[in-house]
């Protein structure tokens, strides 16, 4: 993740070419660069949809054979007098002349007054006013209908249409005038005519500065754009001629709105539109059509088309902050597409025109910039942070990177090879040897070939052989092969990040490997107490399941030690000093030393905490081994020595010094003392070999025994003991065989124990049972006594070290016994335990597993 400020630094960045995008917005829209880009699209669309065709309209054409049957151009006035009267008969509702009378007939001034007589008595009639400019660059002047028509006509309307820079017309003012935008569009005029009750709003955008102008220039207002009907024709029309001569049935004509036009070629005004050329008068009839039905196109008003591109492009872009490289292209495209749709729809049914491209460019222009932007950042990140990883390498390697010949001098001494060589390469001085596997090695000095022999009867190839190549293959990688770094840098850049992750990875496995195989338990937390990492032997030893959370003081409340967790990780981590204290596991005879740091791993302040269990329960259990045998041996192993040593000088002062006569009983009775003493002394001692015996015998010095003949030995070794007490022992024993894989001696020992007990804590004339019986894969040995039997409270102690039942002065014995069968039945892979009653006797059962190889026992 990146850090706080260079996500504020991005997003910065990001701010201001969202500022510079929605600036070059504004330019666009001003400046209408890619104009004719937008105008496609307007076209495009408008095409596509085409408006309803005008009806109730009608157009009488001053066409091609017109002008055959009536005659040349222009036609005397009386023509157009006698076609109004015929429109007038026909009850036409109005008649619009997209037709030019600026001059007086000179030749029939007669028709002129006709004329307006026509017209005056038609009524609903409107004649064009026209703008003329006289010469190129010269004085622009209205051109008014002559007086005497213009005097009876209804009103008089401007034809003027509006082309764009590509030649196209696809709009008109509605009002227009030298100076004065003061006369209506003759289609407005006519719409007035023919619904003149109603409160007619003019339609448009108006301009932004002041109409009043100079009274020699044109002044233009409400500016509409028309939407087309369609390819021509698409407007109903009639021949002029026919009318004329009655061809035409008058119901057709009737109340209908007639608009009188030119189309004969060369004759009529022809019009560039969205869909081709078209006759000046068909144009007006959209014209009137659009205006009739209020579906004029308005233009947004440019200072509002750039306000809204430059809002909509920032906005935009700031939208898409956190999106992803990807996200964001699909974005921009939502976006884009949106957009255009939108477009679409404004011109369709809001009758608004929104010029897109002022905001799709920007908007497109901004994905490739900011792409650059980043992956610039990103490639300037990665040599940084590479450039520091290759430091850090390079200052490890150097410590690493002795003399080839150093380093396989130490590891041909492990293998224990007969002789290796290191040549350049160049020379094959390889020949004498015996055995070779020469292996090349670009090491930091040079090229180098080295090869190696040892002997044949040695298990090198198996054995070591993988050492010493890996001792090889290391000392190549200390220095990187000279490889070819691609020109291109984003590629040359993840190459080396490719490389540098690989590295980062054998890192990270090797730092994992060392914790998981640290013999002790590792457990690693961060200051709140939560785990980070808990290595394998952590996990098994103290029960930790991978997916369960790790609560710090509850699994350190597990490990009673002298004094108080809290208060060691607070020493740990305010004093900054490692803590080592030892601890025992709750509910178990585990023992562990446990070690705890505070790291600063991510901050300069503790964040972590490393604790480190070391098992010392071996440890330990020598240690208080080795304290109660020096107890053994100060105490029980001393005092009969003390009391010999005693008798002596008691006999020494009392008899010999007084020159008393020495009874032969009392000397008899004196021996026999010293002799008891002696040999509780040597029982003493034999108990303490036998054990240390016991506890250093291993399974690679066991053999096949005979439980059998085990016991039948043991048996005779007590047979004196038992008949002194005149017990009885009775052996019931199955005729199976038993075998076991273990040290005779031993087995045979731990039988005498359990016997000599038998006898030791019972009373005379009673009875000893021994019984040997095999119980699926166990042999199961028993030895049952009618003696005093164990108090409950004493039977968990009995086979510890040294420990005897209190008040037993009387019986001799060390606390040996018990402990020694115990180890030497664990030692076989069997256990013991007893079961007894107190006053009634005792019961120890012994189980060792059977051996089970059956072919050996058929041998
Ligand atoms: P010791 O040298 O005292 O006999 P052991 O380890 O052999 O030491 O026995 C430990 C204690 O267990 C004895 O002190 C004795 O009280 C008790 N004990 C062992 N065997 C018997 C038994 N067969 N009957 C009663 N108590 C026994």
């Amino acid at each position: 993740m990146l850090p706080f400020n260079a996500i504020s630094s991005v997003f910065v960045e990001r701010f201001i070419l969202a500022l510079v995008m929605a600036l070059l917005a504004i330019t666009i829209s001003i400046s209408r660069w890619g104009y004719s880009v937008d105008q496609a699209f307007y076209d495009a669309v408008l095409t596509r949809f085409p408006s309803e065709p005008p009806k109730d309209l009608l157009i009488v054409a001053i066409d091609e054979r017109s002008l055959l049957e009536i005659g040349r151009w222009p036609w005397s006035r009386r023509v157009h007098a006698q076609l109004l009267d015929k429109l007038r008969e026909a009850d036409a509702q109005a008649v619009a002349f997209d037709i030019i009378f600026p001059d007086p007939d000179r030749y029939d001034p007669q028709s002129d007054q006709i004329f307006s007589e026509a017209i005056a008595n038609f009524g609903s009639v409107v004649l064009s006013v026209h703008m003329e400019q006289t010469y190129q660059g010269g004085q622009i002047l209205e051109v008014l209908p002559t007086p005497i028509l213009a005097s009876s006509a209804a009103a008089l309307g401007h034809v003027h249409v509006e082309y764009d820079v590509d030649g196209v017309c696809r709009a008109v003012f509605l009002k227009e005038g030298l100076g004065e935008a003061y006369w209506p569009h003759l289609m407005l005029s006519l719409l007035n005519l023919v619904y003149p009750d109603e409160d007619y709003e003019i339609p448009g955008l108006r301009p932004n500065e002041s109409i009043t102008n100079s009274s020699f220039a044109i002044s233009r207002d409400y500016f509409n754009l028309i939407p087309l009907a369609g390819p021509p024709p698409q407007v109903e029309s009639v021949s002029y001629t026919d009318v004329i001569h009655d061809r035409i049935p008058l119901r057709t004509l009737s109340d209908k709105v007639v608009l009188i036009g030119a189309t004969a070629q060369g004759m009529g005004d022809l019009i560039a539109t969205p869909f081709g050329t078209m006759d000046g008068v068909e144009f007006n009839a959209n014209i009137y059509k659009s205006l009739l039905h209020k579906t004029t196109i308005i233009p947004v008003d440019v200072h509002l088309h750039w306000i809204f591109s430059c809002i909509i492009v920032f906005v935009l872009i700031l939208s898409g902050a956190y999106a992803t490289p990807r996200q964001y292209f699909i974005l921009t495209s939502v976006y884009v597409l949106s957009i255009t749709l939108l477009s679409a729809i404004f011109i369709l049914y809001a009758r608004l025109w929104f010029a897109p491209l002022a905001v799709i460019i920007p908007l497109l222009l901004f994905y490739p910039i900011w792409s650059w932007r980043r992956l610039e950042q990103a490639i300037r990140f990665l040599r940084r942070e590479l450039y520091r990883a290759q430091q850090e390498a390079e200052s490890s390697n150097q410590q690493i990177d002795t003399k080839l010949a150093e380093r396989l001098t130490f590891v041909a001494k492990i293998v224990g090879l007969s002789q290796w060589q290191i040549s350049d390469g160049s020379s094959d001085g390889s020949k004498s040897f015996n055995h070779m596997k020469p292996i090349d090695v670009v090491s930091s000095d040079n090229f180098n070939r080295v090869s190696i022999s040892w002997d044949e009867s040695s298990d090198m190839d198996t054995k070591y052989s993988q050492l010493w190549r890996s001792a090889i293959d290391l000392n190549a990688n200390v220095v990187e092969k000279p490889e070819k770094k691609p020109a291109e840098l984003v590629t040359a850049t993840i190459q080396s990040l490719r490389k540098a992750t690989q590295e980062a990875e054998i890192n990270r496995k090797f730092t994992r490997q060392c914790l998981e195989n640290i013999r002790g338990a590792i457990v690693v937390t961060n200051i709140f107490g939560e785990a980070i990492l808990i290595n394998d032997t952590a996990r098994s030893s103290f029960d930790l399941v991978e997916d369960k959370p790790l609560h710090l003081l509850e699994f350190l409340n597990d490990f009673q030690i002298d004094g108080n967790w809290l208060h060691l990780i607070q020493t740990a981590i305010l004093e900054q000093t490692d803590i080592s204290v030892e601890a025992k596991l709750a509910n178990t005879e585990k023992e562990y030393l446990c070690q705890l740091v505070a790291l600063n791993w991510q901050s300069k302040y503790t964040d972590t905490l490393l604790f480190s269990f070391t098992d010392i329960t071996m440890v330990k259990e020598s240690e208080r081994a080795r304290t109660e045998a020096l107890h053994f041996l100060s105490h029980d192993l001393r005092s009969p020595v003390v009391s010999i040593l005693a008798l002596i000088e008691q006999y020494r002062n009392t008899k010999l010094n007084r020159d008393d006569v020495v009874e032969k009983s009392e000397v008899h009775s004196m021996l026999s003392d010293i002799e008891a003493y002696a040999r509780k002394n040597l029982s003493f001692a034999e108990s303490f070999l036998q054990l240390a015996r016991a506890e250093i015998a291993g399974q690679s010095k066991f053999d096949l025994c005979d439980i059998h003949s085990v016991i039948d030995n043991a048996l005779l070794m007590v047979r004196h003991p038992a008949s002194q007490k005149k017990i009885k022992i009775d052996i019931s024993r199955t005729m199976d065989d038993m075998w076991v894989e273990g040290d005779g001696e031993l087995l045979e020992r731990l039988l005498i124990n359990l016997l000599t007990n038998a006898i030791k804590y019972s009373s005379s004339d009673t009875l000893v049972q021994v019984f040997a019986e095999v119980e699926g894969s166990n042999l199961v040995i028993k030895v049952k006594d009618q003696g005093h039997g164990i108090k409950p409270e004493d039977l968990p102690n009995i086979f510890q070290r040294f420990k005897r039942v209190a008040g037993q002065t009387n019986v001799s014995g060390a606390g040996l016994g018990l402990h020694f069968v115990e180890i030497v039945a664990r030692k076989h892979g069997g256990s013991v335990r007893v079961e007894s009653e107190f006053g009634k006797g005792s019961c120890f059962i012994v189980v060792l597993p059977a051996y089970q190889d059956d072919t050996l026992l058929d041998d």
